[in-house]
């Protein structure tokens, strides 16, 4: 894949980028490995007060940086401007708590004492260089939510971006530089993903973390696995999105529409599959379809677009398959289900809702990437708990209920590294984020989150 900037609401190349060279990624490793070394050194105040820089300047540079993210990638602007506003939120998190996260840790002094030693405790060190491999649906969020708790545990970052969002990627090792981080604490690699595997295998690079496809992850956990290296992955999803009786239905159906096509659809914690008890299953579909059928569909630099073009070309003609399949078994199609007649430029899909989904269609088992909702009817909490299992993914999950054995029965049983309650699932600076099953393992975010890349090292006294 051409490392290159395309419009997606036009198809249009805006500017096309040379792959770094043998000789200048072995130069940025040399850079990052020699920087951990100083980097490692300093204070959590120190390395907080340079977070804080960034996002500050962050915050100065939220609008162009948005602007430049939806050229990128397609989505809404008013979207790419909230998803700065979370970096640099989450930049001050980590800043402020970093510390109290990886203070030592002491055991009960009789656990000691029994076992012969006079003191011992636990001390979360840094890990080295950590490799990021990283997606460009969310081009900023993404790598921010790896650098910042990296950055402030002391270890140093490559960030190898998707090939699609490069003006982002640079923008992000300008920004720490600028922050005053010193020189190698944060690089982007202009690379292709064919590169990876030498990067990873290289004996400086301490670990790699992925945000992606299952089959991304797969390669870069093989590689990392047969060098022992640890590894986050945070893949693909499926989300469930239960509605039952006791729901607020009106909001669920409301929230049901941003859930689904935030992003233009294209986020791994999106809702997908829509799974709703049959007593207001009706209601539910109603409401539902209207507020798809009400999203604005455009060019995401307007203000009042809900929903923009897929961000490329691949990506739309891989959503349209898993339609076309589910049509030709049978599904019905609510809304949507082509593209829109007034766009013949860049990759837009229509808001799109499929009923009557069975385990035949691929749609029930694969992931879409895009503004298409799968509908389906349930008689009772139990089929609904099933069908919410029935998947190869188990990222987050989402629930409409209030009633208190029903969610505790959900936090019981759904197969999800989340249970979203009356809300749709968000990641938020202070709660970990991650999945089960084939969404990959690890945490990022939180506290579990800051612990991932640090060595938990047993101090002893006798
Ligand atoms: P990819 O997983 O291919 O891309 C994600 C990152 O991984 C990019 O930096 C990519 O580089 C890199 N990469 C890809 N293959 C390898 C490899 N073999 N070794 C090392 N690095 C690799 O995502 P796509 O953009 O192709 O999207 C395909 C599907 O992936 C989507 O439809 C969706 O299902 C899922 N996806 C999930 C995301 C999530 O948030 N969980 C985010 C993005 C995609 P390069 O760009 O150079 O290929």
């Amino acid at each position: 894949m051409a490392i290159a900037t395309v419009n997606p609401a036009t198809g249009e190349t805006l500017q096309t980028f040379d792959a770094l060279g043998e000789a200048e990624v072995e130069e940025r490793i040399a850079r990052a490995h020699a920087a951990f070394a100083q980097h490692r050194a300093t204070t959590f105040e120190q390395r907080a007060e340079l977070l804080r820089r960034a996002a500050d300047l962050l915050d100065e540079d939220r609008s162009e940086i948005a602007r430049t993210m939806t050229t990128e990638m397609g989505k809404p602007v008013a979207a790419a401007r909230a998803e700065a506003a979370k970096c640099a939120k989450t930049m001050r998190w980590y800043a402020r708590h970093a510390a109290e996260l990886l203070a030592d840790e002491h055991p009960a002094s009789d656990d000691v004492q029994d076992s012969g030693g006079s003191a011992a405790y636990v001390r979360y060190r840094p890990l080295g260089v950590v490799l990021a491999v990283m997606p460009w649906n969310f081009p900023l969020w993404q790598v921010v939510r790896f650098a910042a708790p990296a950055l402030m545990a002391g270890n140093t970052g490559l960030l190898k971006h998707a090939s699609n969002v490069p003006r982002t990627a640079l923008y992000l090792e300008e920004l720490f530089r600028r922050a005053g981080f010193p020189e190698g604490c944060f690089q982007t690699l202009l690379i292709g993903s064919g590169a990876v595997e030498k990067i990873l295998r290289d004996r400086r690079v301490a670990a790699a973390t992925l945000t992606g496809s299952e089959p991304a992850g797969r390669a870069v956990a093989a590689t990392a696995g047969d060098e022992i290296k640890k590894t986050v992955l945070e893949l693909g999803g499926s989300d469930p999105y239960l509605v039952l009786p006791s729901a607020d239905i009106a909001r669920a159906a409301k929230t049901a529409v941003t859930a689904r096509v935030q992003n233009n659809g294209q986020s791994c914690i999106a809702a997908k599959r829509f799974i709703v008890h049959t007593d207001v299953y009706d209601e539910f579909a109603r409401r539902f379809q209207e507020g798809m059928e009400a999203l604005t569909v455009g060019d995401p630099l307007e203000e009042a677009t809900d929903v923009g073009p897929l961000s490329s070309e691949q990506g739309r003609s891989d959503l349209e398959e898993l339609v076309e399949d589910a049509k030709k078994l049978g599904a019905t199609v609510l809304c949507g289900g082509h593209r829109p007649a007034d766009r013949t430029a860049g990759w837009f899909y229509e808001p799109t809702i499929l009923a009557g989904i069975t385990p035949q269609m691929r749609i029930h088992q694969e992931e879409t990437f895009g503004p298409v909702a799968s509908l389906y009817r349930v008689p009772d909490l139990d089929a609904a708990v099933e069908l919410a299992n029935d998947t190869p993914f188990g990222l987050s999950s989402n629930v409409w209920t209030e009633d208190p054995a029903e969610q505790e029965r959900c936090v019981a049983d759904l197969q999800a590294g989340g249970v979203f309650f009356n809300g749709m699932t968000a990641s938020h600076p202070g709660m970990p984020f991650g999945g089960e099953k084939r969404s990959g393992y690890g945490r990022e975010l939180g506290g579990h989150g800051i612990r991932e890349f640090c060595n938990v090292t047993t101090v002893w006294h006798g």
